[in-house]
């Protein structure tokens, strides 16, 4: 097996003139062009002092040459730790102190806040969204630097902070043997080769914009179609010339809103990738019906690069996210004793195998308590392996709610209450009760116009769910509160409501 730095450099050797980047209404970078800018950066770092195992921290709006700095990083035996371009002042403080990089590149307008931090150990430069700034003013007068610090498959590459969707964003210290395995399951599994193009539009400060889409296509010698914003027509348009789409659910919710979606306008593609967050299973459906493509739904995790994936031939299942990658073990177990559960019962979903990452990034204890002592990751999800051997998520161990002593699990009232007529989405959350511990609360997004209340919820739902499964109480909503990887903050939810049942 090869780091991903090894086999960018062979994907460069196989097809210099060709174009990683192509980017609407510019010059295209091609694979020689990323290449020589990745050998300056790599003199630019190694001047810099960027030794071996240091951090180099990235907080800089989507580019080619963002993504030339995180090759650079490889190639000087640097650990690459991307941050979401959300985060100001206190956050960054936080990311800062805790990852102590070497060198923190910023964006272009932070400069002058960010350079009050620099100290003998730090330093900081920019990067601007159109590849300006003072780290690019260094390559520009550096000269290329093609020897790479030699990396054992064992080393860490890259620290990914979690989405922060459950709490404070933890640091997932990767390795290159985990980028490169999972990679390599999933060039295979979705049969993704040199021929590709594929529409970039997603961040990449985040696994899925960062070691899927990008990794994969800078591994095989494909071609990315780079966008730094998803624009639901420009996308529509670019699905002439393009063969892949890697997106988050809401991107499918977005595109199905466009009445230009239909299988003409996505005649040329081959394969719609859905993840990071659950696909609602009546988008799955209306895309197929509008395109005749089933979108491909795949499961992962920061600190486990991608698990399942629904399978490329066979059938692509509505609310199923499949089965393990080459490679990669999954089991269900008891969420409290950890003894694995007989097929077909609700528990933690573990997983085992060369994508699990190291651990958390100096929190011993933490990475401690989410190992079985096998060796197994405990995702934090819930879920269950059907009869069928696809997996399905129910929810997250966080957001179980246990009402009156027994587990309610959101993703059932959820799936029920969505199929509702006049329902665009909803949220089950389990609030503080005085009586049951926790009481089920629904939180629902109606279509606009629609004569929806309490009562129509209930009565819409009631004869399919027991008792103790039924909300105590429909509330409604304009929109569920998301963070930028288009993820439902139910943490955020039990807050507003906290007092309901008081
Ligand atoms: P934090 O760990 O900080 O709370 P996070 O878990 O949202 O944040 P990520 O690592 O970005 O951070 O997200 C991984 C999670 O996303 C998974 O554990 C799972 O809950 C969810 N997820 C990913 N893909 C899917 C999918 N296809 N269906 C349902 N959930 C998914
Ligand atoms: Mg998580």
């Amino acid at each position: 097996m090869q780091t991903i730095h090894e086999s960018f450099i062979a994907s460069a050797e196989a097809h210099p003139d060709k174009a990683l980047f192509e980017r609407p209404g510019q010059p295209d970078t091609t694979y020689a062009g990323t290449r020589d800018l990745v050998w300056r950066l790599s003199r630019v770092l190694t001047d810099i002092g960027v030794r071996p195992g240091d951090r180099v921290a990235v907080q800089a709006d989507k580019s080619a040459e963002a993504i030339c700095l995180y090759l650079a990083t490889l190639q000087v035996g640097g650990v690459y730790l991307p941050l979401n371009t959300a985060y100001t002042g206190a956050e960054i403080d936080y990311f800062l102190g805790d990852a102590s990089p070497r060198l923190f590149v910023c964006t272009l307008p932070t400069l002058a806040e960010h350079k009050t931090r620099e100290t003998d150990s730090l330093r900081v430069e920019s990067l601007g969204a159109d590849g300006d700034g003072t780290l690019m003013a260094l390559a520009d007068a550096a000269s290329p630097l093609a020897d790479r610090v030699e990396r054992a498959m064992s080393e860490p590459a890259a620290i990914l902070y979690t989405s922060g969707t459950t709490g404070r964003s933890k640091g997932a210290v990767l390795t290159h043997g985990n980028l490169a395995s999972n990679t390599a399951a999933l060039l295979e599994s979705w049969r993704y080769t040199s021929e590709d193009r594929l529409i970039h539009a997603l961040p990449i400060f985040h696994t899925h914009g960062l070691f899927v889409a990008a990794n994969m296509s800078i591994v095989s010698g494909a071609t990315m179609i780079w966008l730094t914003k998803f624009d639901p027509d420009q996308i529509i348009d670019l699905m002439a010339d393009a063969t892949v789409l890697m997106g988050v659910p809401t991107f499918y919710t977005r595109l199905l809103k466009s009445d230009r979606l239909d299988r003409d306008a996505t005649a040329r593609m081959r394969l719609f990738v859905s993840g990071s967050a659950p696909l609602l299973a009546e988008d799955h459906r209306s895309f197929q019906e509008r395109t005749g493509h089933a979108i491909l739904e795949r499961y992962g995790m920061t600190e486990t690069c991608m698990i399942t994936t629904n399978p490329y031939d066979g059938a692509r299942k509505p609310g199923a996210v499949g089965m393990a990658l080459p490679g990669i073990e999954i089991r269900i177990t008891d969420r409290e004793t950890g003894q694995p559960l007989p097929q077909g019962d609700i528990g933690a979903i573990e997983v085992r195998g060369p994508n699990v990452f190291e651990g958390y990034w100096q929190m011993p204890e933490k990475t401690a308590s989410e190992f079985r002592p096998d060796r197994f990751f405990i995702t934090g999800d819930l879920g269950q392996i059907g009869d069928d051997g696809y997996l399905r998520i129910v929810g997250r161990d966080k957001d179980l709610v246990i009402s009156g002593g027994y587990n309610v699990y959101p993703k059932e009232i959820e799936g029920l209450i969505d199929d509702l007529p006049g329902v665009v989405e909803s949220a089950v959350i389990g609030l503080p009760h005085p009586d049951l511990g926790e009481g089920v609360t629904a939180v629902v997004v109606p279509q606009p116009g629609a004569e929806l209340d309490e009562a129509a919820v209930l009565a819409g739902i009631g004869d399919r769910l027991a008792r103790y499964k039924q909300p105590k109480r429909v509330l409604f909503t304009a929109e569920l509160p998301r963070n930028v990887m288009g993820k439902v903050q139910k943490a955020e939810l039990r807050k507003t409501y906290a007092g309901l049942y008081n």
